[in-house]
């Protein structure tokens, strides 16, 4: 079996379900009392959000950058940054490691192509809405991005760092999500993608008629599937 390398801590919360979800499917595929063989580097949330709310992404790929390289010095396989938004600076932290970095988008595309999804409405933080570096990954999948308008970008933001990263699930914020991909949907989304590690804990299938897609799952699992390859 190969050891994963988790960056997590973006937020803990979201951490955990991926330590969850490797470890079920690992023990599916294997039976007994298998379980995944994982290294975890879990950073200080507020020093990665204040880059971000600084625009000094170099300052936070310096920050990944040296958990990464801890995280294979220690003997991990391949490396799961455990939140979409960070993969902004994937180019710089794989350019410092010379094992591969397994990315979210690329894996949720390879999700939505299985499914047969050829256009899907994007929710996550405004870095990952309104930028190219996770779009980009999906649209060179075939793949057409909506993204929700203005105000309701800030509104999905606001509850991802207000609320969802501090583990606070609200009833009223699951109606507004549920409204944004109702209007998404209006526009012709044929699925859902929960581009946001910790929308899943707000948000499930049984909330909206649309496929869901998320990224924290999807992530996991195919982490998982990779590490008990044979
Ligand atoms: N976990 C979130 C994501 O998947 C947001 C936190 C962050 O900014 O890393 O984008």
């Amino acid at each position: 079996m190969k050891t994963i390398g988790l960056l997590g801590g973006m937020s803990w919360e979201s951490t955990v379900t991926y330590y969850q979800v490797i470890n079920e499917i690992v023990n599916q595929e294997l039976g007994g009392l298998h379980s995944a063989k994982i290294l975890l580097y879990s950073v200080d949330f507020a020093e990665i959000e204040k880059c971000q709310a600084d625009g000094d992404w170099d300052k936070s790929a310096d920050i990944l950058s040296a958990a990464a390289k801890n995280l294979e010095k220690a003997g991990a396989d391949f490396i799961v940054i455990c939140t979409n938004t960070m993969h902004k600076v994937v180019p710089q932290i794989q350019s410092k490691i010379g094992i591969p970095i397994l990315h979210i988008a690329e894996a949720t595309a390879d999700e939505l192509k299985r499914c047969n999804i050829t256009k899907v409405a994007l929710l996550g933080t405004k870095y990952t809405m309104t930028q190219d570096f996770y779009k980009e990954k999906l649209t060179r999948a075939g793949i057409t991005v909506l993204i929700p308008d203005e105000q309701e970008i800030e509104t999905v933001n606001n509850i991802i760092y207000k609320e969802l990263c501090l583990g606070i699930i609200s009833e009223i914020s699951k109606e507004k999500y549920r409204d944004i991909i109702k209007a998404l949907s209006r526009r012709g989304a044929e699925g859902v993608i929960l581009g946001c590690t910790e929308i899943g804990m707000l948000i499930r299938q049984q909330d909206t008629d649309l496929p869901v897609f998320d990224t924290t799952r999807i992530h996991a699992s195919k982490a998982a599937m990779l590490s008990t390859e044979r």
